[in-house]
């Protein structure tokens, strides 16, 4: 067999090196390699550089790995902070309709003590009174027009009771009109009634001789 030319020796070592190379060939490589000298410093040579090339690629790639690790676990630590933000929006917003609904829905009947009635105005058409009530409540009378009695109470949910009130802090006020009623009695929870205001004997009996049956107020 002809003596290989070390140049084509030489071009083939990084294959070689890298074991790519069919069996025959290295063969060819190694007998060479062992009676040349210079191939074989030629070998050593691109071995090594092979080996720091290799080397230098893996740091390169660990090192990037790395790096996108650190943004991946960022995005995550982002992406699960505003999941966290928008779940505890989403239950103070539930718990806040939760306790307006439930507030709003809890209807307290205001007794006549704590409505602290104050009559602050009697004149010949109108009488009106106060309350002591805080904040805003709603009230449901019913007159009987044969006999001219109104009676009345007042409700106040919790949200008024104890949040509106915060807010709206004013003081309410009725007026009877003497023409529709004669007297008007405050009627508690458990149906006592005390009067609120009553007209004079002679007023009544003018209000009881009359037909009433034009429209109220
Ligand atoms: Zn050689």
């Amino acid at each position: 067999m002809e003596k290989i030319n070390c140049n084509v020796i030489q071009d083939i070592l990084p294959l070689y090196i890298d074991d790519v190379v069919s069996d025959d060939t290295k063969e060819l490589v190694e007998e060479h390699l062992q009676n040349c000298e210079i191939c074989q410093r030629v070998y050593h040579e691109t071995k090594t550089d092979l080996e720091n090339d290799m080397k230098i690629s893996a740091q390169t790639k660990e090192s990037s790995n790395e790096a996108n690790d650190l943004k991946s676990f960022r995005k995550f630590l982002k992406k699960r902070k505003i999941k966290t933000i928008l779940l505890s929006i989403a239950a103070t917003v539930i718990c806040f309709v939760a306790v307006f609904t439930f507030m709003n829905k809890h209807v307290t009947y205001i007794s006549y003590k704590d409505a602290g009635i104050t009559i602050v105005e009697d004149n010949k058409d109108e009488v009106k009174y106060k309350t002591n009530i805080k904040g805003n409540y709603r009230w449901s009378t019913s007159l009987d027009r044969k006999t001219g009695v109104m009676t009345i109470h007042f409700e106040q949910s919790l949200w008024e009771k104890y949040v509106s009130c915060i807010f709206y802090p004013y003081d309410n006020l009725h007026e009877i009109l003497k023409k529709d009623e004669i007297k008007e009695v405050y009627v508690d929870k458990d149906g006592t009634t005390t009067t609120i205001w009553e007209a004079p004997e002679e007023e009544q009996k003018a209000y009881l001789s009359e037909e009433h049956t034009e429209p109220l107020g």
